[in-house]
């Protein structure tokens, strides 16, 4: 018998020896039961969902720009996933000469991914021509 069946069968006998002060107190008592098992019910729900987020944190790699899993060759928003822990793949839009794009189906952010960064390096490393950095 469950604690809540086990309570409202109390609540029934202490009904039926008519002590109206101990009948309210049980009552109490009964609700007390029921806000407890309300709440622990709310605390396992909440357990198993940061179980399950900490089993896809382990899994998710950071692959700039993008997050991934073994195995799986689409990326994940990064805007999703660290601001909410929500694991969207992102949708193929366009493979270009020189970039990727994709777009997220939840946030709607757009992406660019450059095929080639050491184009990106080479700008930021070298000083331009002619300037005094050098
Ligand atoms: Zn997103």
């Amino acid at each position: 018998m469950g604690i809540l069946d086990n309570a409202k069968e109390v609540a029934n006998a202490v009904h039926e020896i008519k002590n109206i002060e101990l009948y309210g107190r049980v009552l109490d008592l009964n609700a007390g039961i029921m806000d407890l098992v309300e709440e622990n019910r709310k605390l396992h729900a909440e357990n198993e969902d940061l179980k399950k987020t900490l089993q896809l944190r382990e899994k998710m790699t950071f692959n700039e720009p993008f997050y991934y899993q073994e195995g799986d060759k689409t990326p994940f928003c990064p805007a999703c996933w660290e601001l909410k822990n929500f694991p969207i793949h992102l949708l193929f839009v366009a493979a270009r000469e020189d970039s990727t794009h994709w777009n997220c189906p939840v946030c709607h952010n757009p992406y660019s991914d450059r095929k080639d960064r050491s184009v990106m390096e080479i700008h930021r490393s070298e000083p331009p021509p002619g300037s005094a950095w050098g």
